[in-house]
């Protein structure tokens, strides 16, 4: 495959890729450090052999590859794809579930923390693999994967008045090829006391090539309410056709927010959050959340303190209007909501 030149446009037989389905962009990922070193030009020393690859392996696909810029070892987006040594040298506070979902797991597949609304773990499988994700540990094989094996899942919101919203997540549920995603928002549609679907997703931003007509068919033939949250850490992540396809989900009508987690060397500069808070109006996004990273082992080297967290959304406050401010959270196991820090 071509390296991208760092204005985003493609060069050579990268193109084509570029232009190809979400379907040939997975497969076309990258999957191996070596490889992606080589592709980025990045030195040998980053070459090293890190044990935590075997249990998380690298998942980059063209798209996202596009933009990030060669030989440039601070690149905000590489940081977030690239497996570092140091994750093989977590500290002891940093743990395989750090939010305790193993005890809200009522059903397999299912997590049911805050009022009025479930989260689906819909599939373990995702378009890109974060280095810093919370679920890299996630004990996903025991949740249901196909439509058969949701139905007690189903069954569970059916038998609950108090559930207004089902959140789809994962893994990514828009890895989950159409069919199976129709059938899914369909058995939703159907219970009568559901009013909005949540889906929680970075596809749309890693390979916006998922936003297809069908999609957005199946989207707007719901009497569901549907609220998107993407998942954008970095200005640099919204490309032209990220942009395009952010607004097809608007102008059909989908609320869209996103959630950043608040990362060292990525986005801990109040520039960088104010460049990303207004570059996602623009895209007639909210932004919703930055999270305060969630310390999962194998991601100590992203922490940024709460202290430095609070200060950078006092900059931004000072900086953006309310509305384009997100909300600093962090989230602690056994409390009904995430907890606002500033
Ligand atoms: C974060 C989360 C939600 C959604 O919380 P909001 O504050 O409504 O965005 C729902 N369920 C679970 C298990 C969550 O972790
Ligand atoms: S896309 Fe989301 S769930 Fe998947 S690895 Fe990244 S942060 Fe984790």
């Amino acid at each position: 495959m071509a390296i991208l030149t760092t204005n985003g446009v493609p060069v050579g037989a990268g193109s084509e890729l570029i232009e190809s389905s979400w379907q040939q962009q997975i497969k076309a990922a990258i999957r191996d450090l070596d490889q992606l070193c080589i592709e980025l030009k990045l030195p040998q020393k980053f070459r090293a052999k890190i044990d935590a690859v075997n249990q998380f392996p690298v998942f980059v696909p063209p798209a996202y590859l596009s933009r990030i810029r060669p030989a440039d070892p601070r690149d905000p987006l590489l940081l977030q794809v690239l497996p570092v040594i140091d994750e093989d040298t977590s500290p002891a506070d940093f743990v395989l579930d750090p939010l305790a979902e193993s005890a809200s797991i009522t059903q397999p597949g299912i997590l049911h923390k805050y009022a009025g609304r479930v989260l689906l773990v819909t599939t373990g499988v995702c378009a890109i693999h974060c280095r810093y994700c919370f679920r890299r540990h996630f004990p996903y094989e025991q949740s249901p994967n196909s439509t058969d094996t949701w139905r007690p899942t189903l069954d569970q919101i059916s038998a609950d008045g108090s559930i207004e919203e089902v959140l789809l997540s994962g893994g990514d549920p828009l890895t989950l090829v159409d069919a199976n995603l129709r059938r899914l928002i369909q058995n939703l549609d159907s219970i009568p006391h559901l009013k909005r679907l949540r889906i929680h997703t970075r596809l749309p931003i890693v390979v916006p090539q998922r936003v297809t007509d069908e999609l957005l068919d199946m989207l707007t033939s719901t009497r569901l309410k549907l609220i998107f949250v993407v998942h954008i850490n970095h200005v640099q992540e919204i490309d032209q056709h990220v942009e395009s396809s952010l607004a097809r989900l608007a102008n059909s009508g989908i609320l869209l927010f996103n959630q950043s987690v608040l990362l060292r060397g990525v986005n801990d500069n109040a520039e960088a959050l104010i460049q990303l808070s207004k570059r996602l109006i623009e895209c007639q996004v909210v932004p919703y959340y930055l999270h305060q990273l969630d310390k999962v082992v194998g991601a100590a080297h992203f922490e940024v303190s709460i202290e430095r967290g609070k200060q950078l959304i006092a900059e931004l406050r000072a900086a953006l209007p309310g509305y384009a401010v997100p909300r600093y959270v962090r989230e602690f196991p056994g409390q009904a909501s995430k907890t606002v820090l500033a």
